[in-house]
């Protein structure tokens, strides 16, 4: 098992997630984080600092497969991120909207 980040991260980096995990296995896009699917121990610590709702397990039809392969694909293109940043700047304005999926970058973070 795994879990995996969903469509509301996008446009978020409140990234207050990435503190708390003890593996240090997020990943950052240009405009959304993930998770190495084969790096989550699965000890849902990063669940409730969320303030987007955007991690489940992958156990959750909230995560549905397209999540899981989404995370998966990118975790191995995008650099780690370990330390929290500034938000975007839309990111409380967007926060739940549904559609962002359209906005999505392929594109790299910069990481940490
Ligand atoms: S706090 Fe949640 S929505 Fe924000 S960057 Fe982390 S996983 Fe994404
Ligand atoms: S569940 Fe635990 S190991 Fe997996 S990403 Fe969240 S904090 Fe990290």
């Amino acid at each position: 098992m795994t879990y995996v980040v969903t469509d509301n991260c996008i446009k978020c980096k409140f990234t207050d997630c990435v503190e708390v995990c003890p593996v240090d296995c997020f990943y950052e896009g240009e405009n959304m984080l993930v998770i190495h699917p084969d790096e989550c121990i699965d000890c849902g610590v990063c669940v409730p600092e969320c303030p987007a709702e955007a991690i489940f397990p992958d156990s959750d039809p909230a995560a549905e497969p397209q999540w899981l392969r989404l995370n998966r694909d990118y975790a191995d293109q995008w650099p780690n991120i370990t330390c929290k940043k500034e938000p975007m700047p839309d990111a409380d304005a967007l926060n739940g909207l549904p559609g962002k999926l359209a906005d999505f970058s392929t594109k790299p973070g910069e990481g940490d």
